[in-house]
Formats: C-alpha cells, sequence, structure tokens
C-alpha cells in the first residue's frame, strides 16, 4: 500500500521486541494500554489513504454503564465496579445521569453514573471490509479469494501470514478463544454509540448499526469447541441487552454466530518472522479494530529492512 508507506522508526515494536533474546522470531508485542487509541487511529488512517469514507463504518466513541444483575435483581455497587475499571483505562470522562441522558436519551434514568470514552471508536466489519477491499482493486491491488496458501510455497521476497487460527501449523502456541454474539433488530431503541457493559459475570457490548440493527457480543470462552451459539450464551446476550434497555425484549432475532478469535498466550497481538515469511497474528477480541495497526507495523518492519538492504538478493516472482 504505497498511499500508507512512511519512514518506518527504530522505535517500531518490531525493533523493541521483548522476546528477541529468547529466540531468532522478532516479537513485537504493543504495551495493553496503547491497543485502543493507537487501533482507531491507525484505521482511521487507514480509511483516508485509501479514500475509503469511514461514515457509517467507524462509530467515534463509547459509553460504559454497570449493569444490574439482572437475574437475581441484587443491587449492587455500581459506582465502586466503575471506578476500578476506571483505574485501569485512560482518557474517559465520569458522566452523571443528566449528562448520560444528554449523550443517550433512550437511557435516561437507567443509570446513575458512566464511563465515556471518547477517543474509543467501534468498526461495522462486513461493510468495512468490503469498502476496504473495493478501495484497494481502485488502486489496483489484485486481492485473489478462495485460493488456499501455504506462506512458505508463496514466491515473494516477504510474505505476510494472516491466516488467523489456520497459521498453528507454524504458531503453535497460538489458541482459538471461543466468541458468540446475536444481532437484534428494533425501532424502539435509539443509541447513538456502542455501549459497554460490566455484566456481572462476562463484558459485553451492544453496537448500533442502523437501520434498527444492534449486534449484542461477546461471550469469551476458553474453548476450541466450533458448534453454534450456546442457549446459555444466547440467554447472557439477550440478558444483557433487556436489562439495558426492556424494550430489546420485543426486538426480532436477526443472526446467532459464533466463532474462535486466534489469541496467543499473553492475548496480545503480535509479528513474528521466519525467514521471508512475517506471521501477524493474536488479534483476539480486537481484530476489525486493530488489524490496521498491526499491518502498519508490518509495513514498517517491510520497509526498514528493504531501506538496509537486508535482503541480500530480491527474487521477482
Ligand atoms: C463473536 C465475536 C465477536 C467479535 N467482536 C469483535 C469486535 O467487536 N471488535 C474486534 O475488533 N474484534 C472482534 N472479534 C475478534 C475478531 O473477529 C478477530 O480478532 C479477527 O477476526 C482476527 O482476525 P485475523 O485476520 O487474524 O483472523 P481471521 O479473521 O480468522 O481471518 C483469517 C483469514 O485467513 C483465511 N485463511 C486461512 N487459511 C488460509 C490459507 N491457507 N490460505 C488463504 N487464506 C486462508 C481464512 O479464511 C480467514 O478469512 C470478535 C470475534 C468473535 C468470535
Amino acid at each position: 500500500m504505497g498511499t500508507t508507506a512512511r519512514a518506518p522508526s527504530r522505535a517500531t515494536p518490531w525493533s523493541t521486541c521483548a522476546d528477541r533474546a529468547r529466540s531468532e522470531q522478532l516479537d513485537g508485542r504493543p504495551r495493553r494500554r496503547e491497543l485502543g487509541a493507537d487501533g482507531a487511529g491507525a484505521s482511521r488512517g487507514l480509511f483516508d489513504a485509501l479514500g475509503v469514507s469511514s461514515a457509517g463504518l467507524l462509530r467515534p466513541e463509547s459509553l460504559l454503564v454497570r449493569l444490574l444483575d439482572a437475574e437475581t435483581g441484587r443491587r449492587l455497587d455500581v459506582t465502586a465496579d466503575l471506578t476500578r475499571f476506571a483505574s485501569r483505562t485512560e482518557r474517559h470522562e465520569w458522566l452523571d445521569a443528566d449528562a448520560i441522558a444528554a449523550l443517550e436519551p433512550d437511557l435516561a434514568g437507567r443509570f446513575r453514573r458512566a464511563l465515556f470514552f471518547p477517543d474509543e471508536a467501534h468498526l461495522e466489519p462486513r461493510k468495512a471490509l468490503a469498502a476496504l477491499a473495493a478501495g484497494l482493486e481502485a488502486r489496483g491491488v489484485p486481492i485473489r479469494f478462495g485460493v488456499d496458501v501455504k506462506p512458505s510455497e508463496a514466491r515473494s521476497d516477504f510474505v505476510v501470514d494472516c491466516r488467523g487460527l489456520a497459521a498453528r501449523d507454524e504458531l503453535p502456541d497460538l489458541r482459538g478463544v471461543r466468541g458468540e454474539m446475536i444481532v437484534v433488530r428494533t425501532n424502539d431503541v435509539s443509541l447513538s454509540r456502542p455501549v459497554r457493559m460490566l455484566h456481572p459475570r462476562i463484558p459485553l457490548y451492544i453496537v448500533p448499526r442502523g437501520d434498527g440493527i444492534f449486534m449484542i457480543g461477546a461471550t469469551m470462552i476458553e474453548s476450541e469447541e466450533s458448534r453454534a451459539v450456546s442457549l446459555r450464551s444466547a440467554v447472557e446476550l439477550m440478558n444483557a441487552a433487556y436489562t439495558l434497555h426492556p424494550s430489546f425484549g420485543e426486538a426480532e432475532i436477526v443472526e446467532l454466530g459464533a466463532d474462535l478469535r486466534p489469541t496467543f498466550p499473553d492475548n496480545l497481538p503480535c509479528i513474528r518472522r521466519k525467514g521471508r515469511v512475517l506471521h501477524a497474528n493474536g488479534l483476539f477480541r480486537h481484530g476489525f479494530l486493530l488489524a490496521p495497526w498491526l499491518a502498519r507495523q508490518v509495513a514498517d518492519a517491510v520497509l526498514l529492512e528493504t531501506r538496509d538492504a537486508d535482503i541480500p538478493e530480491r527474487r521477482h516472482a
């Protein structure tokens, strides 16, 4: 992607690899707190670079509320939970009930406190992928679908292996973490931004996708079972939506989905290099948002190597 190329710096995670001494692999890992803001910024940068409008694809901001326990009706120490969460995050603002109502009128009177994250963003993955693919093709980048590639056999100076969990043949410490989600439709609730919910058991979120569509996700289960959504998970997700706003009780179920997230032992993404193959993987729960960030790390690494003429011989396919 020539349009996104910029001079790579020696300060990229590629060169600050924590595990460098441990193996011959380069292993770039971001600090946990850097991920959110960098990811959103990199996503915006990618859209801009490809001339693709991010309107409707990248929903800015998010709100975090603490749900009551819907099953027991137990009153929880809401502020203590939010305070604990706030102490582990940055760039947030505390909101009181009036401020919550001003931002999200449909949540008026439902929560006394919330955390507002102005720098966060949520991506609409299916539409975004289609738009980005169209942007690449418009710039003459060929994309071939339905081709089963073995990275070590691909002929090129560099090969970027981003096969997700399928790359376990080369990355044996990669594991799958099961996630389930539900998509519903209702015109009885309106939200302008994603709402994250501190839930008694799992952190969940509801993302408004426009036209009355809401995605409610996602469970996080240490299991590699690839079966359909379980009844327990569906109930958890639906309960969370219903607790956020009772009008979700009448929503139509549009889709139930389950998949495995490719995850390294520390739950952080990284790039590893084996010869001319760069493995970019471990995106775990944040692949949609962090893929542009990880791609930039790959591009920086390749540009750095090319600039430093570390490649003894250039081959042309
Ligand atoms: C229910 C659920 C909800 C989620 N919600 C969010 C969210 O809100 N925000 C977020 O950021 N992330 C979310 N995620 C996580 C996100 O889906 C993952 O982090 C992301 O998909 C990982 O991206 P990836 O490209 O590394 O792997 P994948 O998405 O698995 O993509 C790998 C691709 O490689 C292809 N492939 C495999 N083998 C080959 C081969 N030999 N040749 C060619 N191609 C091959 C596969 O077909 C696939 O298309 C969610 C995940 C789940 C399960």
